[in-house]
C-alpha cells in the first residue's frame, strides 16, 4: 500500500469529491479550497513534482493543462481561472505528488 496521499486517492483508498478521471489523470475537489472553485488535478502515475518530470511525461502533462479550461469552466469558473503547481520547500508544496491546482470563480486571494 503506498504511503502517498493522493496515490492513495488515486487508487480509491481515500475518498475524493472527484471531478474528473480516465486512466492517466484524476481530478477531484480540493479539501480546504482556497476559491470557489479549487481542483487538484494530478497524474495517477506517482512523481514528486515538477523537478522530477521526465520527457516522457511531457505529453501527459500538455493533456492536463489543455484539460483545465474544460474542467474549471464545467465547475463554474466561467470567467477565467489561475493554474499553481507549488515545487519544493520553497515552492510551498505540502503533498508530494505533482499537482495542479486549478482556481476560479470570484477573486478572493492575493495577486502574486
Ligand atoms: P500543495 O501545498 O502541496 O501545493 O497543496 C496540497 C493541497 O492538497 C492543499 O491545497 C490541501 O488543501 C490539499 N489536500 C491535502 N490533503 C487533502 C486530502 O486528503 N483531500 C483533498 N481533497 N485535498 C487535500
Ligand atoms: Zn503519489
Amino acid at each position: 500500500m503506498s504511503t502517498c496521499l493522493f496515490c492513495r486517492i488515486a487508487q480509491g483508498e481515500i475518498p475524493s469529491k472527484k471531478a474528473y478521471e480516465d486512466e492517466e489523470v484524476l481530478v477531484f475537489h480540493d479539501i480546504n479550497p482556497a476559491a470557489p472553485v479549487h481542483l487538484l488535478m494530478i497524474p495517477k502515475e506517482h512523481v514528486d513534482n515538477l523537478l522530477a518530470v521526465e520527457p516522457r511525461h511531457t505529453a501527459l502533462l500538455g493533456k492536463m493543462l489543455a484539460l483545465a479550461p474544460r474542467l474549471a469552466r464545467e465547475q463554474g469558473a466561467t470567467d477565467g481561472f489561475r493554474i499553481v503547481i507549488n515545487n519544493g520547500p520553497d515552492g510551498g508544496q505540502e503533498v508530494y505528488h505533482l499537482h495542479m491546482h486549478v482556481l476560479g470563480g470570484p477573486r478572493p486571494w492575493k495577486r502574486l
